[in-house]
């Protein structure tokens, strides 16, 4: 491709709305341009990058025995209405009407429409495993697009789903797709964890992101020193940071903690560790009363260490608020505790109210809570004997850095990731609501078993900016580079043997199948070389006058910004080395 006859067009200033590298990159480098909050136009560069992760990740769902398929990007709200989302997915589900007054979604996934598919042409169990997969245009109405394509509202998914006759084959099938996402990440050449990630309301451990490595990534990462325990946040199973209960030493005791509400002002006043305060949180339940009995909301206190932080997705699953559950209010807690937010505890509470203890809170002793009295605390607190033994013990924190590892191998540590894909054993969610069944060996019908399996394909673009940039631009790998090599001829216009050396060059790596650009802009070479290194081609070929009178060529690899050169007729071998090394 000459640059001439191509389309590209770089920015010298940095947009002001971008946060992170990849956006601010992409931007300059003129990848995207945006149309609308979290809609991109995909401009010829940046597409031909989409077009390589899709290759990448098409051959492989190939060789992994998944088929293409292509569903439609708009959608009848019949199928969602079917299973409950139309309702249930909020504003994220962008539905529209037609001109006959019809509801429709854009699809923000496709569960519904495979599985309408699959109950129609799957019938018997001699027809699975089936794995069908697209890649499409997915919308879903984000409430705070950033990052440019990594949140974004339009963007590329590869989405596949596959259906078992039972559960020991949907493993199997949920194991090769785990396995052929490792090999897709290892051949985009990004530096990646799979982690246990949560499965909400179906359960089992059958769930889990791969996540780029990336200090802006927006998820908690968390795995063991000494072992393959890999979770996200949401997950990670929290230990009792104390073996056991120490024996009450310290009185019970109520100081005076004026305008202190919080745990750090209060453990500062009384010169504690903040690891001796208990913070009280209370949560709030809507009763499921028949209509008509107005009665207030259920309240649960839940308690963790001062130093730590609840977990909404744990506390999720507790008996009595897998329902949903909200932070109370001002009232509701002035109600029950008698008292105003900042001063609560549970000591003396009534026993209307549950409480429930971290692991770690239950084996505190001597520790300081809130008095139920505005401007008091308790000190010297002690389960037992100042209160009750706590009616429900948990795990209702997010680990910590430093926190045992749940498999008893090694200490916790945390790392930010980029979620760019997700494998998810879905069970018969979707074929019970769609009654999607088969005929099993016994002639029985049977609902299927479902795994779905995503990629962001337009994330991924962001992501491996993310973390493969410096202060000049981007730095492809080379499975990702839009074009592999770029060719540079300095004063052109000015002399021939450049013209023709550059003419030379551009044929031998055209014919080699190379992709391979000429710079024929007659720029200034300070101009030129900015360009490409901002735009991040993995190789450079310099064509000066100098130079070439010995025969020789310049050669830059992009990365780690190594210069070297080659005799003329040495090119195509010296830049095939530089793009495996
Ligand atoms: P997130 O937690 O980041 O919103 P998700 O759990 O909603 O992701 P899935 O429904 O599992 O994502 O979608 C599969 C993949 O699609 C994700 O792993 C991610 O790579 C990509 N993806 C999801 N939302 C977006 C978005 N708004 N912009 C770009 N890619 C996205
Ligand atoms: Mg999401």
């Amino acid at each position: 491709m000459r640059a001439t006859a191509y389309h590209f067009q770089t920015l010298k200033e940095d947009p002001s709305d971008a946060e992170v590298a990849s956006h601010r990159l992409m931007l300059r480098a003129g990848l995207i341009r945006r149309l609308g909050a979290g809609i991109y136009n995909q401009m010829p560069l940046g597409l031909r990058v989409i077009r390589k992760v899709e290759a990448i990740i098409r051959e492989e769902m190939n060789a992994a025995g998944a088929i293409e398929l292509s569903m439609p990007v708009v959608q009848p709200a019949e199928l969602w209405q079917e299973t409950g989302r139309w309702e249930k997915m909020g504003a994220e589900l962008l539905r529209f009407q037609d001109r006959h007054g019809r509801d429709f979604v854009v699809q923000p996934t496709s569960e519904e429409v495979i599985t309408d598919i699959a109950r129609q042409e799957l019938k018997s169990w001699k027809q699975l495993p089936k794995n069908f997969y697209q890649i499409q245009t997915k919308f879903r109405d984000e409430r705070r697009p950033r990052f440019g394509v990594m949140r974004g509202r339009e963007f590329i998914m590869k989405d596949a789903y596959s259906f078992d006759k039972d559960v020991v084959s949907a493993e199997r099938s949920y194991d090769r797709m785990f396995a052929c996402y490792c090999k897709i990440f290892d051949r985009l050449g990004l530096g990646y964890r799979a982690v246990a990630a949560d499965t909400g309301a179906i359960g089992g451990s059958r769930s889990h992101e791969f996540q780029v490595i990336a200090e802006t990534g927006e998820d908690a990462l968390v795995y063991s020193t000494d072992s393959d325990f890999a979770a996200n946040l949401e997950l990670a199973e929290a230990l009792s940071l104390l073996p056991s209960r120490a024996e009450p030493s310290q009185a019970m005791q109520q100081v005076a903690t004026p305008g202190l509400a919080r745990c750090e002002q209060v453990a500062n006043l009384l010169g504690l560790g903040l690891d001796q305060t208990v913070k009280s949180i209370v949560l709030a339940v809507e009763p499921e009363e028949p209509e008509g009995i107005a009665k207030g909301a259920r309240l649960f206190l839940l308690l963790i260490r001062g130093d730590h932080e609840l977990n909404e997705v744990k506390v999720g699953k507790l008996d009595g608020l897998t329902n949903g559950f909200r932070f109370a209010s001002v009232e509701e807690i002035v109600q029950g505790f008698g008292c105003e937010p900042g001063y609560l505890g549970p000591v003396g509470l009534a026993s209307e109210i549950e409480v429930i203890a971290d692991r770690t809170v239950a084996q505190m002793a001597n520790f300081v809570v809130g008095a139920n009295t505005k401007d008091f605390h308790l000190s010297g607190v002690n389960w037992g004997r100042d209160l009750a033994e706590p009616s429900r013990v948990a795990d209702i924190r997010n680990v910590v850095e430093g926190d045992p590892s749940p498999d008893g191998k090694g200490e916790l540590r945390i790392e930010r990731g980029i979620e760019v894909g997700h494998v998810f054993y879905l069970g018969t969610k979707y074929s019970e609501a769609m009654k999607a069944t088969l005929l099993d060996e016994t002639g029985k019908p049977r609902l299927m078993e479902m795994g779905c399996y995503g990629i962001g394909v337009t994330r991924i673009v962001g992501a491996a900016i993310e973390q493969n940039h410096d202060e000049r631009g981007i730095i492809w790998p080379v499975a990702l580079a839009p074009f592999a090599v770029v060719i540079c001829p300095l004063g052109a216009s000015k002399s021939q043997p450049v013209r023709e050396a550059a003419e030379k060059a551009y044929a031998t790596l055209a014919q080699a199948g190379l992709e391979v650009l000429l710079d024929d802009r007659d720029e200034r070479p300070g101009a030129m070389f900015a360009d490409w290194e901002l735009i991040g081609i993995p190789v450079r070929v310099t064509i000066g006058e100098r130079s070439l009178k010995e025969g020789r060529l310049e050669l830059l690899k992009r990365r780690g910004m190594q210069a070297s050169d080659c005799a003329e007729e040495d090119l195509l071998e010296a830049v095939r080395r530089l793009l495996s090394s």
